[in-house]
Parts: C-alpha cells; sequence; structure tokens
C-alpha cells in the first residue's frame, strides 16, 4: 500500500514537469510519514520513462493500460485512475493543477466519493493529518483544508511550486501493471495545436512576459515577442488585449484565463486588475512596467519601472541580450 501516489501526466509518453514536482512533494511527505509514493501512468510510456520516474521519487509505478486511454478522454482516464487507486490504495493522490488534472479530479473523486483540494500550494503533516494550504479570493487569502477519513485524500498541485529531486539513477522502481476494460467515452481530446512556437506552455514557464491594454494593437506584441526571445520567456496578456482581439486567448493569465507561477512575471502596461492578479500573483518575482506611478500592479511588484513601455521594454531588451550574451 502507498502513502502517495501521483497521476503521472504525460506529453508523448513522458511526464511533464509538474509530474516531477509533485513527486518531489510527496516524497518529502512520505519521508515524513515512513509511506511509499506510487506513480500512477496511463497509457503508453516512452521508453525509459518508468526508469525516470524511478529517480525522479517512485518507489512504484502503477502502469494501467487500455485502448480506451489514447487520445485523453475523461471516463476512460477516470476508470484508468480508478483502476490503479484500487490496486495501489494510497492514502493521498495528487494530480497537476493543469488543464487535463483539473477535467479529470472532480471526476475521479466523484466516482471514488472522496474530497478534494483544488489547486493546493503547500501540505504540511499534523499529527497524521494533512493540511493543505490553497489561495483564495484570486490569492488576496490562503485557506487551509483538511480531509475528512474517506480515502484516498486527493488534491491538484500548482504547477511550478515545488522543486524536483535531483534524478538518482541508482533508485529502482516496481512497475505494476494494470489493465482496465474498454470505456465508452463520451467527448474525446482529438489534437493538440501548438499555440506559439518553441514557446513553453504558460503554466510550465519559468518567465513570463505579459502585456496589456497599453500594447494598443497586435503588432505592438512584437515588442515583447524580442524580449520573450531573448530571455527565454513566454508570452502572455490581459484579458483586455485577448478581448481586443490581438492575441490568443490561450496566452491570457488571470481569473478567466491561465493561472501562472513562474519565478519571474513581467506584466508591462498591465493596471493589476484583481482578476489579473488571480492569475500570476504567487509569482516569485514580479516586474512592472506601467506609465502610472499609482497602477495597482505596482502593489504586487517586486520591481516597478515607471515609463513608457514603448521605450523601456526596447531598452530592456538590449541590456537583457548584452548581459546574457557576457
Ligand atoms: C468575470 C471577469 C473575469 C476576468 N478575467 C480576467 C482575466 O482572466 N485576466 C485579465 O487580465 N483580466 C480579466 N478580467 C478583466 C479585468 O477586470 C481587467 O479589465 C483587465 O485585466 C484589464 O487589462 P489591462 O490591465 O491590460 O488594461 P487596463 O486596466 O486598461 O490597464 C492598462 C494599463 O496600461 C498602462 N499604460 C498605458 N499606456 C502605457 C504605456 N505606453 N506604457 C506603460 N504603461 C501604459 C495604463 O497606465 C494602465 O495601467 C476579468 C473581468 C471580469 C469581470
Amino acid at each position: 500500500m502507498a502513502g502517495y501516489a501521483v497521476v503521472v501526466e504525460l506529453k508523448d509518453g513522458s511526464a511533464r514537469k509538474v509530474t516531477l514536482e509533485m513527486l518531489a512533494e510527496a516524497r518529502r511527505l512520505a519521508g515524513d510519514s515512513g509511506g511509499e509514493v506510487a506513480a500512477i501512468a496511463l497509457g503508453a510510456l516512452a521508453p525509459g520513462e518508468a526508469e525516470r520516474l524511478a529517480s525522479y521519487g517512485a518507489d512504484t509505478i502503477v502502469h494501467v493500460e487500455g485502448e480506451s486511454l489514447a487520445p485523453y478522454a475523461t471516463e476512460a482516464h477516470a476508470a484508468g485512475v480508478k483502476a490503479a487507486v484500487d490496486r495501489a490504495k494510497p492514502e493521498t493522490l495528487f494530480l497537476g493543477a493543469t488543464s487535463q488534472g483539473k477535467d479529470l479530479a472532480p471526476r475521479v473523486s466523484a466516482r471514488l466519493r472522496v474530497g478534494l483540494g483544488s489547486d493546493c500550494t503547500g501540505f504540511e503533516l499534523r499529527s497524521g493529518d494533512l493540511i493543505a494550504k490553497r489561495p483564495i479570493f484570486a490569492g488576496k487569502a490562503f485557506a487551509k483544508v483538511s480531509w475528512n477519513a474517506a480515502r484516498p485524500r486527493i488534491a491538484t498541485v500548482r504547477p511550478n511550486t515545488f522543486t524536483p529531486l535531483q534524478p538518482d539513477g541508482s533508485r529502482k522502481a516496481q512497475v505494476e501493471k494494470v489493465s482496465m476494460p474498454d470505456v465508452k467515452a463520451r467527448a474525446r481530446v482529438v489534437g493538440f495545436e501548438k499555440s506559439e512556437g518553441e514557446m513553453l506552455d504558460l503554466t510550465e514557464a519559468n518567465i513570463i512576459v505579459s502585456g496589456g491594454r497599453a500594447m494598443q494593437g497586435p503588432e505592438n506584441f512584437e515588442i515583447l515577442r524580442k524580449l520573450c526571445k531573448v530571455l527565454g520567456a513566454t508570452l502572455g496578456a490581459s484579458r483586455a488585449a485577448v478581448d481586443a482581439g490581438w492575441i490568443d486567448h490561450s496566452h491570457q493569465v488571470g481569473q478567466t484565463g491561465k493561472v501562472v507561477n513562474p519565478t519571474v512575471y513581467f506584466a508591462i502596461g498591465i493596471s493589476g486588475a484583481i482578476q489579473h492578479l488571480a492569475g500570476m500573483s504567487s509569482s516569485r518575482t514580479i516586474v512592472a512596467i506601467n506609465k502610472d506611478k499609482d497602477a495597482p500592479i505596482f502593489k504586487v511588484a517586486s520591481y516597478g519601472i515607471v515609463g513608457d513601455l514603448y521605450q523601456v521594454v526596447p531598452l530592456l531588451t538590449e541590456e537583457f541580450r548584452k548581459s546574457l550574451k557576457e
């Protein structure tokens, strides 16, 4: 019986970074309570992936196989997770607070009739009870949640919150195969479209450069794309820019966009409305560029530049280009 289990989020058969982050946190908690950590993988794994999961902290890989698991379908994956939970019997089950995890976790929790803590950013054990911290009221406050006696406790974990362990190639995991019957899914994902060239997904990005209404049109986002290129950053946007049709909704950060958690977030020509803050206020460092010194974004910013973005951003880009070359 595993103390903790992590549902592996796969992309082309390889675990996404959020999985490695959850394994690290599960390992830390398991270390405190002496439990084991299982990784639940659904569908085909790339060669060497089970070994990779072991090196990042999994003691057991519960590998669920079945025709219905590809392409992704909520009902099939929920049935797959249930089959794995029946096998591994974890006390606690983590899923990423990603598009997929947010789709899957409520279904799994309803199916197992257990509680779900969503979008958690911290965990602690108090006399054997797991307490999770989750941002509420658009990041203005934190709630601490615990679970009743039903097991497993399910939590979705905000990406970029925890740091993956250093991989240890000497760690080995036992692989347990679980097969599942065919599930008739009412809806399936038919494909993925890459939104912006080589940029990382917003939820996985370490650095994000976001533009708001002050960009005035789609053409001016080129200024931000140049900065992104120099920094290896991902491009984000406020809803004002998205609603104006200047940039695709997949770039929107905020309450009705994506919740991001990068190391550095640049808010450029963005006022800092509460709905925007809901998506980015947990970023480790926030850099705001705004010509209005009283803009609310400066209240959450670690660094602020009061100035016209059309002068400041090209200068910054040039300075970063020079210093990163050195
Ligand atoms: C239910 C609901 C959900 C919402 N969800 C979201 C969401 O997910 N994400 C989101 O972002 N918003 C969301 N909004 C909208 C939100 O309330 C704001 O309207 C929006 O965030 C404003 O975008 P903005 O900061 O780009 O524009 P503005 O508020 O217009 O701010 C533009 C800023 O640019 C500055 N500026 C202008 N020119 C320059 C220049 N040349 N150089 C530097 N600075 C300049 C101005 O001083 C100003 O501070 C939501 C609203 C509602 C009601």
